[in-house]
């Protein structure tokens, strides 16, 4: 199937890279085949999944400047829990990429153009956005067949919200006509806290049926697991966050199985 999952939100620290990560080792822990991607100079996806990202000889960003092939960066089985989970790494040599694409032919397509040999091997492959709407998150949007947007609930995290549904529009007008928006993903979610109420009241306005219904709690477990280059799952499978990511990927196969 290969449906590609894009984890945007141009605002930082929302839980992008931690729903990634833990979104493709639920998936993969429910024996779907899974690759995930990290679009991100950052390297974070790529670390917390326990790979050190500054001895890579070669990265996502090697792939995409066209120097070898995209199965020679790709680190199959990075966790010893025998998942079917495979990634694309990146550090800050991606960085790079951001000034360098520009010039080449088509740069809006490039990593698609990279995906579409390996895209028929999975059932799904996730993409780590960086906290921008710059040419990495643009090729990660012409890419996916939909967006997954995690909200923090805090006091702004509204703001923005309106620039990312309108570069979603423009995305989809000028390079890729099926993109489509997967769930907005409430994250840091205290539901004793007045602000965590209004905040998903709002966000429910804003995206009426497209706000999931797993919310993800402020949990110490999921902040410590990418320091043991862990998914939650395995850093503590009895945490509330392992629960709450556990939770959304029931809830991801449950709407991707309506859809097909
Ligand atoms: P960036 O925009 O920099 O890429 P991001 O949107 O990918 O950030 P994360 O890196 O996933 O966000 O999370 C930001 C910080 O918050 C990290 O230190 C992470 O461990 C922590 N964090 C994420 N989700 C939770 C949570 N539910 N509970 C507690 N801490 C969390
Ligand atoms: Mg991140």
């Amino acid at each position: 199937m290969g449906r590609i999952i894009a984890v945007a939100n141009q605002k930082g620290g929302v839980g992008k890279t931690t729903t990634s990560i833990n979104l493709a080792a639920c998936l993969a822990e429910k024996g779907k085949k899974v690759l995930a991607v990290d679009m991100d100079p950052q390297g974070n996806l790529t670390s917390g999944l326990g790979i050190d990202k500054n001895t890579l000889e070669y990265t996502i960003y090697h792939a995409m400047s066209g120097e070898i092939n995209i199965g020679e960066c790709m680190i199959v089985h990075p966790l010893e829990h025998g998942l079917d989970l495979s990634v694309l790494p990146a550090n800050r040599d991606l960085a790079g990429a951001e000034v360098e694409l520009v010039d080449a032919e088509d740069p809006q397509h490039i990593l698609k153009n990279l995906l579409k040999s390996v895209k028929k091997k999975y059932d799904f492959i996730i993409i780590d956005c960086p906290p921008s709407l710059n040419m990495l998150t643009i090729n990660s949007m012409t890419t996916a067949d939909s967006v997954l947007v995690p909200i923090q609930c805090e006091y702004y995290a509204l703001e923005g919200l309106s620039q990312l549904v309108s570069s979603t529009k423009q995305i989809k007008r000028l390079y890729n006509p099926e993109l489509d928006i997967e769930g907005v993903l409430l994250t840091m979610y205290d539901g004793r806290l007045n602000l965590t109420c209004q905040v998903a009241a709002e966000v429910k306005k804003f995206f009426p049926k497209k706000v999931f219904s797993s919310v993800i709690p402020r949990s110490v477990r999921l902040s410590e697991a990418p320091g043991f280059g862990q998914p939650v799952i395995y850093y503590d499978k009895r945490s509330k966050g392992a629960a709450a990511y556990m939770s959304l990927g029931k809830e991801f196969l449950k709407n991707n199985r309506k859809r097909s």
